[in-house]
């Protein structure tokens, strides 16, 4: 296959772009915005209920809303956070990841269309993909290594509507060459989409040449484990489809997100830059020490990582590699021993599934977030049962939770 030409990555910072965006006051002049709560909204002029109907006018041109599942004005406030720090025209906000995800897909694909898409996905969406849309909607994917672009290009099919793909693949933390596989899609006449949930402020797919990121943003972006949340980012013309009156996926699936939500989300962005890096710095960290007491792990900021160079080459500045890293404790037996350790005697973090919280989570992929993948598709995805997935907090000192760490693997014998 003939190496595409990829054009080289626009400088971008999120944080300076999100800065950049008008800064919403309250009512009464406060400092933060206010929460707008009404489900409905009253016109002037009963002739421009029409015009609203007909998406002549709306929050876009006229500041002028119709119904908050259609558009509320605190949620498109974090709506153009959103879009902001990913650098795309425009976004919509949505009640968690897996609408988002899913109102996308059903959106852009119709009875009979085909999706390629990347074979070490968040369980949700390999279900949604592989078990649900085929059969509730004809449907169909083939999955792939999308580190194989050659595999990748060959999965295509006339009726290939969208790459779907993860910018940092969980728990495997492949980084996916967003440049070339955007390059493969267009080439194919498909959409690129993203799901950036891992790696938000490091990378900006939008900005290397996809067409949609998705968004959990229940992880990182909201940072506290006490909000589900998502949204879709992409070109108006997008999220025009998506909120249509008669055919939008987001206005008839109704997956809204309510404006209190929205506005506790908003809270928390002028600081994601400031976690993103030190989740980063403590992975990085904690992967290095690891790495040279000859653990088996994880990280794509390790010079030994098969994407290392890729990642450097595509990141965002000033973010490090992402709060990601995995240990690989062999069995699952070693892998639970580990875990209950760190958990229950050296208070080093928490057993449970998720990411992006301020204190450390550890799950064993095989038998939670990925187990909707059979041992089979787990085996060439290359989770192996003993696959101990840490997202890194930054509670504490780092010296402190370094020696917390250390400590159970002696006292696991491992080091
Ligand atoms: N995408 C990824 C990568 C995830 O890890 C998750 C959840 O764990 C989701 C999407 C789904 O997000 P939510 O739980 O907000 O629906």
């Amino acid at each position: 296959m003939s190496s595409p030409k990829v054009p080289e990555k626009e400088k971008f910072d999120p944080v300076e772009s999100l800065a950049e965006l008008r800064h919403e006051f309250g009512e009464h002049g406060g400092v933060n915005m206010s929460i707008e709560t009404s489900c409905t909204f009253t016109v002037l002029e009963a002739d421009t209920m029409p015009k609203l109907f007909q998406g002549e006018v709306g929050p876009e041109t006229a500041d002028i809303y119709l119904y908050s599942r259609h558009y509320n004005p605190t949620v498109y406030v974090l709506s153009r956070e959103i879009a902001a720090i990913e650098g795309t025209e425009a976004a919509y906000c949505t009640s968690s990841g897996m609408s988002a995800i899913s109102a996308v897909i059903m959106q852009l694909c119709s009875p009979g269309d085909h999706v390629v898409a990347g074979d070490t996905l968040y369980g949700g969406t390999f279900a949604l993909l592989h078990d649900f849309l085929p059969t509730k909607t004809n449907v169909e994917t083939t999955f792939v290594n999308i580190a194989d672009l050659e595999a990748v290009e060959a999965a295509f099919t006339d009726q290939t509507k969208l790459l779907y793909i993860e910018s940092m693949s969980n728990p495997t933390l492949i980084v996916a060459d967003i440049p070339r596989l955007a390059e493969i899609a267009h080439r194919h006449n498909a959409k690129l989409v993203v799901d950036n949930t891992f790696s938000p402020m490091v990378l900006s797919p939008a900005k290397l040449g996809a067409d949609i990121v998705a968004y959990s943003l229940t992880k990182f972006v909201n940072g506290s484990a006490d909000i589900i949340a998502g949204a879709i980012c992409g070109d108006k013309d997008l999220i025009h489809q998506l909120i249509n009156l008669h055919s939008g996926s987001v206005m008839l699936l109704g997956p809204t997100m309510d404006p209190r939500i929205a506005f506790e989300i908003s809270m928390r962005l002028p600081h994601l830059g400031i976690r993103m890096a030190e989740h980063s710095r403590r992975a990085l960290t904690y992967s290095e020490r690891l790495e040279k007491l000859g653990i088996s792990v994880v990280y794509p900021g390790l010079p030994s990582h098969p994407q290392y160079e890729l990642l450097k080459k595509i990141a965002n500045e000033g973010f490090g590699f992402g709060g990601m890293f995995c240990i690989d404790m062999g069995t699952r037996e070693r892998a639970y021993e580990l875990m209950e350790l760190l958990q229950n005697k050296n208070r080093f973090g928490y057993i449970a599934v998720s990411l992006g919280y301020y204190d450390t989570l550890m799950s064993c992929s095989a038998s939670s977030t990925s187990s909707e993948l059979s041992p089979e598709d787990q085996g060439q995805a290359g989770i192996s049962p003993g696959l101990v997935r840490f997202s890194t907090g930054y509670t504490g000192s780092l010296q402190q939770r370094w020696a917390q760490l250390e400590n159970a693997l002696r006292t696991l014998d491992v080091i």
